[in-house]
């Protein structure tokens, strides 16, 4: 079996363009941006979905975007951003690394996500929130 690719990076056997390293993650510009400053973070460790990580990976991950993000505002003059996971094939996920992806916006325009709601009944709802309620 071909070796996972962002694996690959995080051992240094293909490049990218790096934009954050600690001991758990890396974050690194996307090589089909979708705008300027598109950017992937990743868990150094290969796992394939957001409840495969550990806390500590979650905070490393989701502090690095929302940095770059940030960064995003005030270097390239984004406006906002999007912050993505596609998880499982259904959703679109190509690479079976987890990953965020952040999306810089400058302009409504770039990018058009099609969204038809649901229409569920009181029943369905509450049915739904009953099997999805944390035991916690
Ligand atoms: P997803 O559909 O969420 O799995 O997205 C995978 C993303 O990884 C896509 O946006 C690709 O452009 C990106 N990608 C694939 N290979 C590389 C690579 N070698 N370096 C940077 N980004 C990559």
């Amino acid at each position: 079996m071909e070796e996972c690719v962002f694996c690959r990076i995080v051992k240094g056997e293909l490049p990218c363009y790096r934009l954050y390293e600690s001991e758990l993650a890396l974050a690194f510009l996307d090589i089909n941006p979708i705008t300027r400053g598109h950017a992937l973070i990743i868990p150094k460790r290969h796992v394939e979905r957001l409840g495969q990580l550990s806390e500590e990976e979650v905070k490393e991950v989701f502090s690095a975007a929302a940095e770059i993000a940030e960064a995003s505002l005030s270097a390239l003059g984004a406006k906002g951003a999007n912050f993505w996971v596609n998880q499982g094939s259904i959703a679109g996920q190509v690479v079976k690394h987890f990953h965020a992806h952040v999306v810089p916006r400058y302009a409504e325009e770039e990018v058009k996500v099609e969204v038809r709601p649901l229409k569920l009944s009181e029943e369905e709802m509450e049915s739904i929130a009953e099997r999805l309620r944390l035991g916690r």
